[in-house]
C-alpha cells in the first residue's frame, strides 16, 4: 500500500503521544535516536522490517571523516574544509553548501562519538584510498560490512532504551494546514492500526531505490538496471514531501556501483580498481577511465554489449580487496577467476587473447612510466601487477538515490518557497543528499555520511525543539 497524507483540521484523534517519532530504523533513524536519547527525548522509532537491516546493512559500513584521531594516529592529515572541497568538486560544486558544510564538520565528531560512547570501533582504511578523495579517510568497522554497522547501532538502541517498534509501516502522515506534522498511522504485519501523534517528526525512511515506477519517472536510465539496495526503501518520503508541498530537489541523483559479481550478485569492492586493476568488455577492450568513480561507471558498464565487463587485476590487488567480506564470499561462490598468463585468463573469461593482451600490456605499461592512457586515465609504477592474475564478470547495478527532501543545514525540510517546515525533519536517504544532480557526482561515501552525521543533528534539533 503506498504512503498517503491527510492534512487535516485539528481534530484527528491519535492512540498515542509521544515527543518524537523517526521513521525508518537504518544507520540515519538509529543515529537520531540515540542523538535525541541523549538529549532527553524519548524516540519511537518506526521500522516496516523484523530486524533493523536497510540499505545500511547491504553496504560496506564505510563513512568518510576529516580530522579524526583515527587519521592523525596514522599521520594523515586532512580537514573538514578540504573534505568539503572534495565533496564538491565531486557534486560539480551543485551540492547544497549549508549541508555540505554540516556533514564535513560533523563526521569527524560523529565517528568518536560513535566509537567513544557506543564502543564501535572505528579504524582508518590506509591501504587504499577511494576515488575524489585528497587523502585516506573512510572509516570501517572490523568486518568491512554494514551488518556490523547496523547490528551495534541496534545494540546500542537497544542499550539505551530506545523503543523501536518494527514489522510496523509509517502509511499515513497527518499534517496541519500551516503544515506542521501532528502524527503518523503506522500498520502493523498483522494490519492493525495505530495512530501516533507527536511534536516531531524525522523521515530517515531513505530513498526511493525499491519504488519502481519512481526510479522509471526521475531515473531513466536506470529503470532497467540491478536494484541493489534494500528493497522497502519506496520512496514514502518523497511521496509525502510533495503532498505537503515540499522542495525536491536533485531527483535524477543516484549512488550506481559498476562492480557487482554476476550472476551472483556480490559487490566487487573498487579497491581493484584503485589499486590498479582494469575493465575490458566482452571484446576484451577497456571503455574508459574507471578510475572517475564506481557511481557513473554502472551506466558505462550497461551500455557495454551484454551490460557486462570483467575486471582484470592480480594477486596482490586481491590480498587488499580480501578484507572486505563480500570479496571473500564472490571467491568463495567462485565468481573470481585465476590463471597464471594473459592468454589463459582470456580463454578463462572467453574474450578475444589478443585484445586483453594489448589492453594489459598497454596498461602495464603505462604504469612503468607513471602515464596516462587514451581515456586520461593516469596509471602508477607502484602499482604493476604479476601473475597469478584474475577476473571477475561485473555488471552496473542502482544502489541508492540521492534526491529526495530539500533540507536546511540542520536537517529541517523546507517547503518548495524554501521556508522550513515547523516540525519535520529528514536525515540519509529520504534527504536531498551531497552530489549534485547526477549518479557522477556522489563521491564514495556519501550515503552513509549523511545518513549517519545528519541523523545524529537531526535527533539533536527535534530535541532542542520539542524541549524550547
Ligand atoms: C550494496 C551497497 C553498498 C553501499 N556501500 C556504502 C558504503 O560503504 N559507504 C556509504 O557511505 N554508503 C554506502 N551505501 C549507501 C548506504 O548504504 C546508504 O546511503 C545508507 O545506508 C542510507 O541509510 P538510511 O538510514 O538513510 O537508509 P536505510 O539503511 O535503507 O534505512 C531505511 C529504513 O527505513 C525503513 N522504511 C522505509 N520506509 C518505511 C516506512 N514507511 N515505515 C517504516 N519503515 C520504513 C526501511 O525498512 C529501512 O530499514 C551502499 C549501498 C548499497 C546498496
Amino acid at each position: 500500500m503506498s504512503a498517503t497524507v491527510t492534512v487535516t483540521a485539528a481534530d484527528v484523534k491519535f492512540d498515542t503521544q509521544v515527543p518524537l517519532v523517526i521513521v525508518g530504523a537504518g544507520a540515519a533513524g538509529l543515529c537520531a535516536a540515540l542523538a535525541a536519547k541523549e538529549a532527553g527525548i524519548d524516540a519511537v522509532l518506526v521500522e516496516r522490517d523484523d530486524v533493523p537491516s536497510g540499505s545500511t546493512a547491504l553496504s560496506a559500513g564505510l563513512i568518510p571523516a576529516a580530522g579524526t584521531r583515527f587519521q592523525r594516529g596514522k599521520g594523515i592529515a586532512d580537514s573538514p574544509e578540504l573534505f568539503a572541497a572534495d565533496i564538491q568538486r565531486k557534486a560539480g560544486g551543485q551540492a547544497d553548501a549549508s549541508v555540505v558544510a554540516a556533514v564535513s564538520a560533523g563526521a569527524a565528531p560523529l565517528v568518536e562519538w560513535l566509537c567513544d560512547r557506543y564502543g564501535l570501533p572505528f579504524e582508518v582504511i590506509d591501504n587504499f584510498n577511494y576515488p575524489g578523495h585528497s587523502v585516506m579517510r573512510m572509516h570501517g568497522l572490523p568486518s568491512r560490512t554494514g551488518r556490523e554497522l547496523i547490528d551495534r547501532l541496534r545494540n546500542a538502541a537497544e542499550a539505551s532504551d530506545v523503543v523501536i517498534l518494527t514489522k510496523s509501516a509509517a502509511q499515513h502522515l497527518f499534517a496541519d494546514s500551516a503544515g506542521r506534522v501532528r502524527g503518523v498511522e503506522v500498520v502493523r504485519r498483522d494490519d492493525t492500526r495505530e495512530r501516533i501523534g507527536c511534536e516531531a517528526l524525522i523521515l530517515a525512511c531513505n530513498g526511493f531505490g525499491g519504488n519502481p515506477a519512481l526510479v522509471r519517472r526521475y531515473i531513466p536510465d536506470m529503470a532497467a538496471a540491478l536494484y541493489f539496495g534494500h528493497p522497502g526503501n519506496r520512496g514514502d518520503a518523497v511521496i509525502w514531501g510533495e503532498a505537503l508541498g515540499a522542495r525536491l530537489s536533485h531527483l535524477g541523483a543516484y549512488q550506481g556501483h559498476g562492480s557487482v559479481a554476476t550472476p551472483h550478485n556480490i559487490l566487487i569492492t573498487w579497491a581493484v580498481i584503485m589499486e590498479g586493476g582494469i575493465q575490458v568488455n566482452r571484446d576484451g577492450r577497456r571503455f574508459c577511465d574507471e578510475t572517475r568513480g564506481y557511481s557513473e561507471h554502472a551506466a558505462e558498464v550497461l551500455r557495454q554489449p551484454g551490460e557486462f565487463a570483467w575486471a582484470v587485476f592480480d594477486a596482490r590487488i586481491a590480498a587488499v580487496a580480501r578484507q572486505f567480506d563480500d570479496f571473500r564470499k564472490a571467491e568463495g561462490a567462485g565468481a573470481i577467476l585465476t590463471a597464471a598468463t594473459i592468454a589463459d585468463l582470456a580463454k578463462a573469461m572467453r574474450v578475444p587473447a589478443e585484445n586483453l593482451a594489448a589492453e594489459w600490456n598497454d596498461a602495464e605499461n603505462l604504469k612503468h612510466g607513471n602515464g596516462a592512457d587514451r581515456f586520461g586515465r593516469r596509471f602508477r609504477a607502484d602499482q604493476t601487477c604479476r601473475p597469478p592474475l584474475h577476473a571477475v564478470k561485473v555488471t552496473g547495478a542502482l544502489f541508492h538515490t540521492q534526491g529526495g527532501l530539500g533540507i536546511d543545514g540542520k536537517g529541517r525540510v523546507l517547503r518548495r518557497d524554501g521556508s522550513g517546515f515547523p516540525n519535520l525533519f529528514a536525515a540519509g536517504g529520504a534527504a536531498a543528499g551531497v552530489s549534485g544532480p547526477t549518479a557522477a557526482g556522489y563521491l564514495s561515501g556519501n550515503g552513509l555520511l549523511t545518513a549517519t552525521v545528519l541523523g545524529r543533528l537531526t535527533g539533536q534539533t527535534a530535541a532542542e525543539q520539542i524541549l524550547s
